[in-house]
Parts: structure tokens; C-alpha cells; sequence
């Protein structure tokens, strides 16, 4: 993927996370993207915010399952200390989501448009479709002057664009996922590994009970 493209997925992704999240979240995104169990100190150190509010922060990612996490105990202090993961996949797959819903709107809107002839006062007080215009006597009701028929063309340019633009960003992040994909398998290669480990386990502690009897 060219860096040009990579930096675009960035902007929509960060784009996505102020959008459910907050804008206060993009930094932390930015700190931790690309990296595996970043301890929640070296975030809050990083961004010059208590570690409380570092935890709020992630919480609300993990509403949305936007983060890992695995805790270790620190034997000095003796608490715990939880290490954070961004869940890329899920951070794309949201992001794709929330994309297809605001294209699929946006083409309504549009076909509405194609289809309806609008009215609108000539001090764009209102705008109605023929149906409303209607119900007004094709009069505006704040100043009473006659409607007009409107010209929408660059109101359809305006949305044409907008799918334009929503098209690409869908297949941006729709690129991105191969390589996802890929992690995710290592992920449950390892799991398998360690299922086996443990089933190891569970047979020699069986097999040394039944010693005893
Ligand atoms: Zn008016």
C-alpha cells in the first residue's frame, strides 16, 4: 500500500475514533497504533494525563471493543498494571460500517433529489418538496412570498461528491485487509498452541490421580 494511501486510512480512521469516542482519544490512538501491550503509565506519561483519566479513555474504546488489554501485578507495588492493544480489525471494520451507513443515506438524499422538485422562498426561508409546497399554497410561511421552483443541480453535485469521496474511503479500508486477516491467524495459531499445552496439562494431572488410586 503507498504511504499516500496509508496516510489517508489514518485520517479516517482518527476521523471515526472523534466520532464516537471524542477527539480527545485521537492522540492515545496515535500512541498506541501499531504497537502491542503499551502499559497504561507509559500512556498517561506520554500524553501528560493522569492514569484515571488514561482508563476513562480507554473504556470508552472498549465500548465499542476498540481495545485489548492483559494486566500483570507489580510485585513492588503489588497492583495491577494493564497493558493496551488498539484492535485494528474492529477499528476498521467500525470504520467500514459507519462509512456504508452515511453512503447509503447520502444515495437516499440523492435519489430523492433525481426524483422530487423542490420549492424554496427566494430568501431561503424554507425548502419543500411539491407534496409540503402544497400544504403552504406555495407561499413561504415566514414572509409570504411565492415559492420557486428551485434548481438543484449543485446540490446533486455536492452529493455526487460526497459518494465520490465515501466510495474511495470504503475501498481504502477495504484494502487494508489482508494483512489484518493475517495477524488474526497468528493469533489463533498461538491460542491453538497453547489449548494443546494446557490439554497436555490436564492429562498428566488425570493420568498421576489415577496413580493414586
Ligand atoms: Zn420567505
Amino acid at each position: 500500500m503507498a504511504n499516500e494511501d496509508t496516510g489517508k486510512i489514518d485520517k479516517i480512521l482518527n476521523e471515526i475514533v472523534e466520532e464516537i469516542a471524542g477527539n480527545d482519544i485521537v492522540p492515545l490512538v496515535e500512541l498506541i497504533k501499531n504497537k502491542s501491550n503499551v502499559s497504561e503509565f507509559k500512556i498517561a506519561e506520554k500524553l501528560n494525563i493522569t492514569v484515571n483519566h488514561v482508563r476513562n479513555m480507554l473504556y470508552r474504546l472498549n465500548n465499542y471493543n476498540l481495545v485489548y488489554f492483559t494486566r500483570k501485578k507489580d510485585k513492588k507495588k503489588g497492583w495491577y498494571v494493564y497493558y493496551w492493544t488498539l484492535n485494528m480489525l474492529e477499528l476498521r471494520n467500525l470504520s467500514i460500517k459507519l462509512k456504508t451507513d452515511m453512503l447509503n443515506k447520502i444515495k437516499n438524499k440523492l435519489a430523492n433529489e433525481e426524483s422530487g422538485v423542490y420549492f424554496i422562498c427566494p430568501d431561503k426561508h424554507v425548502r419543500a418538496n411539491h407534496e409540503t409546497a402544497m400544504e403552504y399554497s406555495f407561499r413561504c410561511p415566514e414572509c409570504d412570498q411565492h415559492l420557486v421552483n428551485e434548481n438543484n443541480v449543485k446540490t446533486r453535485q455536492n452529493m455526487e461528491k460526497l459518494i465520490n469521496r465515501l466510495n474511495e474511503e470504503i475501498h481504502l479500508l477495504q484494502a487494508m485487509e489482508i494483512k489484518l486477516v493475517k495477524e488474526r491467524k497468528l493469533t489463533r495459531i498461538v491460542k491453538k498452541k497453547k489449548v494443546k499445552k494446557i490439554n497436555k496439562l490436564k492429562k498428566k494431572i488425570k493420568m498421576k490421580k489415577k496413580k493414586r488410586k
